[in-house]
């Protein structure tokens, strides 16, 4: 069996599974507390503030921990742009974006914040003349996501970013769930003033997550309580998984350019495999210009994406499909809607994710058996021809 599914989550590494055991027995003290056992606990949190603090070259005071990362999303987006309300009531989002933020965005419109929706192009990559005419002096925050959850694309983050230069009230804040641990930057150097990571995308624990927000850059919080965090997010710090969380991202980051050459390699031969088979359309370049490395995509029009992945876990394969399946009706994607795919084509597609140590063969074994299930169910595409679809 071969899991494909890492940017849903990954497995710990077994070394952070113990440091959370580790902790969660000797370290049990509350940071609040001013004795010995919470100022033990205390210390593990600044120590884990500061390893991440190192990797991303940003301040420790600069990290908010949270839960995960929607709790990061909604901090960034909806604590911002609240706290800018006497700036502007404008704020600037793409419609391929994590729920988690899309869903933020919407409370703020009927709290009477006016949204800018700006489109992608048939890359996925957010379109800089669009962004361009919808910036104005009202604009406080624009969100734009690192890396597509569902396609991976990489957005022009840079781009952005000096875009806004002209903009000294509006925000930049990016959703880099699908990118911490996976490319190497610094968010204070791409010019992001906040940056939302989850743990368990880049092989921590599930319930760990924290946000970037640069200094000088106020939030509203969404918890008020005993003013943890510097205030902007209240509750007891969990230092397990705080510890957890900076584990995994020292062990992802040391490890990091030879796992996105790995990572490639793997592409590569997915994306050749994918290539070869006439049913199935990659998407994206085959060289994976502009995409992030642990992400594949691909669509098979005519078929439902679900038939595709039960069919590929019978061969052992486990991957993912982002178009929701509600009472037998297929939902298109609205990322894929959003780059000009047709519905034949929203509704059939298949997301391939990966770590570093799965190897070339790994990955042509998995062509096979792709090959061999659509084999499979070509009977099927030909009666979804007859009943009036349209697969290529
Ligand atoms: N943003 C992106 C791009 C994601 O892929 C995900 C998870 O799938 C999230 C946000 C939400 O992260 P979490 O599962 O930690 O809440």
């Amino acid at each position: 069996m071969l899991y494909l599914d890492y940017a849903a989550t990954t497995p710990p590494y077994p070394e952070v599974v113990e440091a959370v055991r580790e902790v969660m027995v000797r370290f049990y003290g509350n940071p609040s507390s001013i004795h010995r056992i919470g100022m033990e606990a205390e210390r593990l949190v600044i120590q884990s503030r500061e390893t991440i603090a190192g990797i991303l070259r940003v301040k420790p005071a600069e990290l908010i921990f949270t839960s995960c990362g929607t709790e990061s999303n909604n901090l960034a987006v909806k604590g911002a742009a609240l706290a800018a309300r006497n700036r502007g009531n404008h704020m600037i989002t793409t419609p391929i974006e994590h729920a988690s933020v899309s869903e933020s965005v919407r409370q703020l419109e009927s709290l009477g914040f006016r949204i800018t929706v700006v489109p992608v192009d048939e890359s996925g990559a957010v379109r800089l003349d669009k962004l361009e005419e919808a910036l104005d002096a009202e604009t406080v925050l624009v969100s734009v996501m690192h890396v597509n959850n569902e396609m991976g694309r990489i957005q022009p983050i840079a781009d952005v970013a000096r875009l806004l230069k002209a903009y000294p009230a509006a925000l930049l804040h990016v959703d880099g769930v699908q990118s911490v641990g996976k490319l190497p930057f610094s968010p204070a150097e791409l010019g992001i003033d906040l940056l939302s990571a989850s743990a368990h995308k880049f092989r921590g624990p599930k319930g760990a997550g924290f946000l970037y927000c640069r200094e000088g850059v106020r939030l509203e919080p969404l918890l008020a309580g005993g003013g943890q965090e510097g205030g902007s997010r209240s509750g007891t710090e969990n230092v397990p998984l705080i510890v957890g969380m900076a584990k995994a991202l020292r062990m992802a980051t040391d490890r990091l350019d030879d796992a996105i050459e790995r990572k490639r390699l793997f592409r590569a031969v997915l994306a050749e495999g994918i290539a070869s088979i006439p049913e199935l359309r990659l998407t994206g370049p085959t060289d994976g210009e502009g995409m992030a490395p642990h992400i594949v995509h691909l669509t098979f029009p005519g078929m439902k994406s679900e038939v595709v992945v039960h069919a590929l876990e019978r061969h052992g394969y486990f991957i993912s499909t982002k178009s929701a399946c509600s009472s037998g009706e297929e939902k298109p994607s609205g990322t894929l809607l959003a780059m000009g795919f047709d519905k034949p084509r929203a509704v059939s597609g298949l997301r391939i994710s990966y770590p570093e140590d799965y190897t070339e063969d790994d990955a042509r074994r998995f062509v096979t058996a792709l090959r061999d299930v659509v084999a499979e169910l070509r009977p099927m595409i030909r009666k979804s021809k007859q009943a009036g679809g349209s697969p290529r």
